[in-house]
């Protein structure tokens, strides 16, 4: 990784792994799903400014608001384009659509605050997209992010100095999810689809079962020493997980 400088930062509630990426020669860079708390967002423009990184993409792996509620934050800091795939570009700046008239979801969740299954309540207030458990803890208080500068497809390529990233559209979690390849150096951003040891959901408003397993299958056909940088929690391989998903 000599020609690329990467730095993992946990941000938000769950919390989401926002990832900074920069030619070492130029310093043009990019970060990938700041999907900060609201306040958050003076670490990450402290850490671009401090590795001295001019910014030229935001880019989200899919809308959640988990992975894109930093980026107004940083584009107002850095200017810097915001790029997610074309069918996920709606959820930027609708976060809760398809969850129905943000009204309660369906089924009671496990609260993490107060331990109890929990009916949850969606809305937007004040550009702020909210997510309150009935015993009132605010699970996600997301800052709405602007519209897309540019939606991806399958196979367009992300260039900033020396590095290419290549766009690989692997639905499931959501419609527009995307992973984003490095071939040069072996690393791959997985967003929500593939994390050590699991995967995303696919019980959410733009989820499919059938096209997680296909885009797990997908990335399964990837160099086995790639090193996997997943949305949440720590990195892995794709020869690791190939041993172990029964998709892959
Ligand atoms: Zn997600
Ligand atoms: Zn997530």
């Amino acid at each position: 990784m000599a020609n690329i400088i990467l730095k993992c930062l946990q941000v938000g509630y769950l919390p989401t792994n926002c990832y900074i990426l920069a030619c070492s020669k130029t310093m043009e860079g990019m970060i990938i799903d700041p999907g900060i708390l609201v306040g958050e967002e003076d670490r990450l423009i402290h850490t671009i400014d401090d590795l001295k990184v001019s910014l030229k993409f935001i880019v989200n792996t899919h809308g959640h608001p988990d992975h894109t509620s930093g980026n107004r934050a940083i584009k107002n800091h850095t200017h810097a384009q915001i790029l997610v795939h074309e069918l996920d570009a709606p959820l930027l700046v609708e976060p809760w659509l398809g969850t129905g008239d943000f009204g309660a979801l369906q089924e009671p969740h496990r609260c993490p605050v107060c331990g109890r299954d929990e009916m949850l309540r969606l809305d937007v207030e004040d550009n702020r997209a909210r997510m309150i458990a009935d015993c009132g803890a605010v699970l996600i208080d997301a800052e709405v992010s602007p519209p897309a500068d540019r939606t991806l497809r399958d196979g367009e390529r992300i260039e900033f100095g020396c590095v290419t990233l290549e766009v690989l559209h692997t639905p499931g979690h959501t419609r527009g999810g995307i992973s984003l390849y490095c071939e040069k150096e072996g690393m791959i951003f997985t967003g929500d689809t593939l994390f050590d040891g699991s995967w995303g959901r696919t019980d959410l408003p733009g989820s499919s079962e059938q096209k997680m397993i296909d885009s797990l299958n997908r990335l399964g056909c990837l160099p086995g020493q790639t090193t996997v940088y997943p949305g949440h929690g720590g990195h892995t391989a794709i020869g690791k997980e190939k041993k172990a998903n029964p998709y892959m």
